[in-house]
Formats: structure tokens, C-alpha cells, sequence
């Protein structure tokens, strides 16, 4: 709350009264306090590859170059760290995008039970080097969605990669869709994995959040993935939650409005 007085002066100078004006600053400060988490969160996750990446080039260039193996995984590492970098720079250029409104919905008619095959099947090779079984069901009466396919495969991306990074060898992955009613369609991705613990549960979509970083930062994460998954989804009338229980498994599920083609409710 922000308080400003304002004498208010007779013609003879003397005061007749105050004017007091209380002002709810605490939204705007809450706004302020984000954005500035926000730049020192990127230059630091920035800054990480960067000093990785320095000290890597100057122990090549202070000999590590002449002996043939530890040159190779000295470059890797350095290929790795600027992979990473380029993956975070291109997410954080998707979610300016998202929030400035300039990256609109192209929306066509897509077939829904394809499209949950199709990215069971783009992790098909991590699915089979973790042994992990994954399951696409579709509720009967469920076939064409007007939206953004692209946008939307990003959103599935992020959660069936994050279903697989965060679930154990052997475990349980299942996709799927249903009809809550007429209006909405209901897709859920849901894993046997670690879980994540109570505490951080109502934090999760916040941009960088991340349960343990170090652990994401090693699995090839941003923690940009649920934030930008959130945008989408918001973009599209829909909404996202995410369940979970520590060492049993997580349950995201997103919905979207049951549009068919010209924006009507199918
Ligand atoms: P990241 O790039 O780190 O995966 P996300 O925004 O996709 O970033 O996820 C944020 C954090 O949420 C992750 O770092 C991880 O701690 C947690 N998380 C997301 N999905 C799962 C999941 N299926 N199982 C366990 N933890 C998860």
C-alpha cells in the first residue's frame, strides 16, 4: 500500500486540509519482483554454460587439445553447454512470443487419436532405451480438434519428454483422451516416475522452477518446458493442471474447448 498526502492551501497560505491518497501497490510490486527474478534467472542460466564453456576452451587451449581423448570430450562438453544455451535461448524466444500475443494460433482440424499416436511414436527410441511401456487411449466419439498442431505437439513434447526423464527404467506411461462433456476434451499425460514432493507442487509452472536443478540441468532441461506448455494452452481457452505424488508417479492433464472447424463447439 502506497500513501501520498497533498496539503491543500488557502489563499492566505494557511492549510485547510490534506488530501491522502492510498494506493494498492502490491500487484504492480508483485509484477516488478517477478520480472526482476525473471532477468537474473536467465542471465544465470545463461551465465552456467558460458563459464562451462570458457574454462573447457582454455584447458584445450592450455594443451588438453594434444591428447586426442580428452580433446574429443572436452569439445563434447562444449557442444553439449552450447546445445543447452541454444535450447534456452529458443524457448525463452517462444514464451516472449506467447506473452506479446505475436505468435497466433493456426488453428486446422486434426485428428486426435493420430496425433497421440504420432508422439508416442517420436519417443519411441527413448521409450525403448529405458524400457519404459507407453500406452495411447482414446475414449470412444473423440476424433477431430480445431487447433494449433504445432503448438500442441510442442505441449505434448514437453510432457511425454518430461514423463520419460522423470520415470525409472521399466516403468509406465500412458496418453490419453476423454470427454469430461460436451463442450471439452481432456488429454492427460501420466507416468509411474519419481513424482514431485507436496511442497514444490504450486510452483511448478513458474518459469526456471524446477524441483532439483541440478538433476534437469543434467537430463538436458530448461525448466521452461510446463510454463511454456501453460501459455499454449491458455492461448487455446484450455487449462492445465498437474498431480503428483512423490515416488508414485505424475499426472498432467490439459484441456481445450471441443471447437471444430470456424471456431463452433463441435
Ligand atoms: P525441465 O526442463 O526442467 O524439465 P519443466 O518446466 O518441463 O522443466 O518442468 C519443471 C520441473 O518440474 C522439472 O525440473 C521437474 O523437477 C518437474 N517435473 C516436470 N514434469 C515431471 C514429471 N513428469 N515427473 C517428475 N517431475 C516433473
Amino acid at each position: 500500500m502506497r500513501v501520498t498526502f497533498t496539503p491543500i492551501h488557502r489563499r492566505d497560505k494557511t492549510t485547510a486540509g490534506t488530501i491522502a491518497v492510498l494506493q494498492d501497490v502490491t500487484e504492480q510490486e508483485k509484477l516488478e519482483q517477478s520480472r526482476r527474478e525473471f532477468v537474473a534467472n536467465v542471465s544465470h542460466e545463461l551465465r552456467t554454460p558460458l563459464t562451462t564453456i570458457k574454462s573447457y576452451a582454455e584447458a584445450l587451449d592450455d594443451g588438453a587439445m594434444q591428447e586426442k581423448e580428452l580433446g574429443e570430450r572436452f569439445v563434447g562438453v562444449i557442444r553439449n553447454e552450447t546445445e543447452r544455451m541454444i535450447r534456452l535461448v529458443t524457448d525463452l524466444l517462444h514464451l516472449s512470443r506467447l506473452d506479446s500475443n505475436q505468435a497466433p494460433l493456426r488453428r486446422q482440424a486434426t485428428n486426435v487419436p493420430d496425433m497421440l499416436e504420432e508422439v508416442a511414436d517420436r519417443f519411441s527410441f527413448q521409450l525403448r532405451q529405458k524400457s519404459i511401456h507407453a500406452a495411447v487411449q482414446v475414449e470412444a466419439g473423440i476424433s477431430t480438434l480445431w487447433l494449433d498442431r504445432d503448438q500442441i505437439d510442442q505441449v505434448l513434447d514437453n510432457l511425454v519428454s518430461n514423463a520419460i526423464k522423470y520415470t525409472m527404467d521399466g516403468g509406465r506411461i500412458e496418453i490419453s483422451a476423454r470427454k469430461p462433456d460436451a463442450a471439452t476434451i481432456a488429454i492427460r499425460v501420466k507416468d509411474t516416475g519419481i513424482g514431485i514432493p507436496q511442497k514444490d507442487l504450486n510452483r511448478i509452472f513458474e518459469r526456471f522452477y524446477r524441483v532439483d536443478k541440478a538433476r534437469s540441468r543434467n537430463m538436458g532441461g530448461t525448466g521452461l518446458g510446463l510454463s511454456i506448455a501453460r501459455e499454449i494452452i491458455k492461448a487455446h481457452g484450455g487449462t492445465i493442471a498437474l498431480e503428483s505424488e512423490w515416488n508414485e508417479g505424475t499426472t498432467v492433464t490439459f484441456t481445450l474447448p471441443a471447437l471444430h472447424e470456424g471456431g463452433g463447439s463441435a
